[in-house]
């Protein structure tokens, strides 16, 4: 049961007490507005979104009982619980200067009262700031690490990616094994129906991949049609089911766009070894790519080194 949709933007921002709330005097007025203050100064703490949201939910239970809350911002896939979820809940869009900051959510098992609404209201000024800084900076960390044009990992990711899974591998004396993948005869899908369908093609590749593979696998853009899987706690056996469930997925896919394109894929697979380094593991994988191109391409060739 929702009590309230509320819009809450800098520009409704009150630090004023409800008329009706018993406390309304000026010093519990100032007591108050010098809360808000010193909760967005606590706020300001983190550029972290979880931590964010965790001291936020911690510091706001000094003046609400609430069970839990929930706070969503889709296009950084940005989706926190907190706590329960009992029947009532409170919503709350939040916005400054236009900009939409997403929608938060307080919980608990009986009504929130007008007073109660009110006082949240007041709080949730002293967290638009900080959110809106943790966003911007979220945005920045993605756009750092993201392809834009696949939405997949970029080269930059993949580089501290692979050195820092190679080392726990290692350490840890687990499995790690990776694929390559390139599409075959991509320059001649540019050259027919040229560069911009050439581009959703190659999107299309891209996200036909990551949609193979599980959510603690790792895809990243290495070159302009080529693309590196990192996959850490999976064996050879394992990485060479994948790599040709990814061959089969990419030659089913649906032609692309009205031209009716169609791509294959040729993989190369290996695993690390203890004596391996990120350059001696990239030589094994590209000499297997390498092969399964010249073995006549829409294959996976598997590189079996000793240990
Ligand atoms: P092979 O089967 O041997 O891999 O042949 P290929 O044509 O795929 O290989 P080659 O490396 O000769 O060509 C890769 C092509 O990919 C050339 C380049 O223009 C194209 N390419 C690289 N990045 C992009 C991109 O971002 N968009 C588009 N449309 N094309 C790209
Ligand atoms: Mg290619
Ligand atoms: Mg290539």
């Amino acid at each position: 049961m929702t009590n309230q949709f509320q819009h809450v933007s800098e520009n409704l921002k009150r630090v004023t007490p409800h008329p009706a709330h018993p406390d309304n005097n000026k010093e519990t007025h100032y007591r108050f507005a010098s809360k808000v203050l010193a909760l967005s100064g606590i706020l300001q703490s983190t550029l972290e979104i979880n931590e964010l949201l965790a001291l936020f939910a911690k510091e706001i239970r000094q003046f609400i009982k609430y069970d839990g809350l929930t706070y969503r911002f889709p296009s950084l896939k940005i989706d926190i619980k907190l706590g329960d979820q009992p029947v009532h809940n409170c919503a709350y869009e939040l916005v400054v200067a236009g900009d939409h900051l997403g929608d938060l959510n307080f919980f608990r098992n009986y009504p929130f009262e007008d007073s109660e609404l009110e006082m949240i209201e007041n709080l949730l000024a002293g967290l638009l700031y900080p959110l809106r800084n943790t966003l911007l900076y979220q945005r920045a960390v993605e756009s750092a690490t993201i392809d834009p044009l696949t939405g997949v990992r970029n080269r930059a990711a993949m580089d501290s990616s692979m050195k820092r899974e190679i080392g726990l591998a290692q350490r840890h004396n687990t499995p790690l094994s990776v694929i390559l993948m390139d599409i075959d005869h991509f320059k001649n899908i540019n050259d027919e129906h040229g560069h911009l369908y050439g581009d959703q093609a190659l999107k299309a590749a891209a996200q036909c991949a990551e949609q193979s593979i599980r959510e603690s696998d790792m895809i990243f853009r290495y070159g302009g049609e080529e693309f590196l899987i990192l996959l850490t706690g999976t064996d050879l056996d394992g990485a060479e089911l994948l790599a040709e469930r990814m061959r089969m997925n990419v030659e089913n896919l649906l032609p692309i766009t009205e031209k009716g394109i169609r791509m294959t894929v040729s993989l190369g697979v290996t695993k690390l070894t203890p004596k391996d380094d990120t350059d001696s593991l990239f030589q094994r994988i590209d000499a297997a790519l390498y092969r399964a191109k010249d073995e006549g391409r829409n294959r996976v060739v598997i590189d079996r080194p000793a240990n």
